[in-house]
């Protein structure tokens, strides 16, 4: 049995999840437990939240306590994702360049992690995982590539697993198992750059309060 694994300080990442889509709410919520593990087996603290889709629904938080270890990933529709452009296949995107610092948003499409979920069907071991659970499990490898990419910066994408640019079956085979994690040097850079923006983040709260120089 695998060991449960001491998280460092500063291994706290919240994401806020959008689920415009619409995305069945015992699907969406296995998702978050599964991309939660996959985090946690990196060294990461990942917290997933449902995210206010209305201004009437609670507010995520105060503004002034939001940082760079907060994280907004919306799950799109297929309306969305062509009004955008998108690749036809991608099933998830994290906009900007790997050299901007503290990226904080990312897309997933719920229309490609459905078309997946169906591709993957047959090479399903039934025994291992249930049906419905395989758009659960792509839609949750899904988070974990895309805020791979905000946290792995440049040269993000890997030779094979979670971070492949693009998943073949037997990828696929093992999303549905669950079998894919970050590797070592991921899981690492990774680790790294989560503790640098909690950093950031406790630094920027302390200097919330007070009124900068040059407005004396
Ligand atoms: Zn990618």
């Amino acid at each position: 049995m695998a060991q449960a694994r001491e998280l460092a300080p500063n291994s706290r990442i919240t994401v806020y999840v959008y689920n415009y889509a619409g995305v069945d709410e015992s699907t969406l919520h296995r998702a978050q437990r599964v991309a939660r593990y996959l985090f946690r087996e990196a060294g990461v603290d990942a917290v997933l939240l449902d995210g206010p889709l209305s201004s009437e629904e609670q507010p995520v938080q105060e503004a002034g306590e939001l940082g760079p270890s907060d994280f907004f990933l919306h799950i799109l529709t297929r309306e969305a994702a062509e009004s955008l452009g998108l690749r036809k296949y991608a099933l998830g995107l994290a906009p900007g360049t790997p050299d901007e610092l503290n990226r904080n948003v990312v897309y997933l499409f719920d229309h490609i992690a459905e078309k997946l979920a169906i591709e993957g069907g047959p090479v399903r071991p039934s025994r291992i995982v249930s049906s419905s659970d395989e758009k659960a499990q792509i839609l949750a490898y899904g988070m974990a590539h895309e805020i791979g990419h905000l946290l792995l910066g440049s040269n993000s994408h890997g030779p094979f697993g979670i971070m492949r640019a693009r998943w073949n079956k037997k990828d696929l085979c093992d999303i549905i198992c669950g079998f894919l994690l970050f590797t070592p040097e991921e899981s690492q850079r990774i680790r790294g750059e989560v503790a640098r923006r909690n950093q950031e983040k406790s630094a920027l709260r302390v200097s919330v309060p007070m009124s900068p120089q040059w407005a004396r």
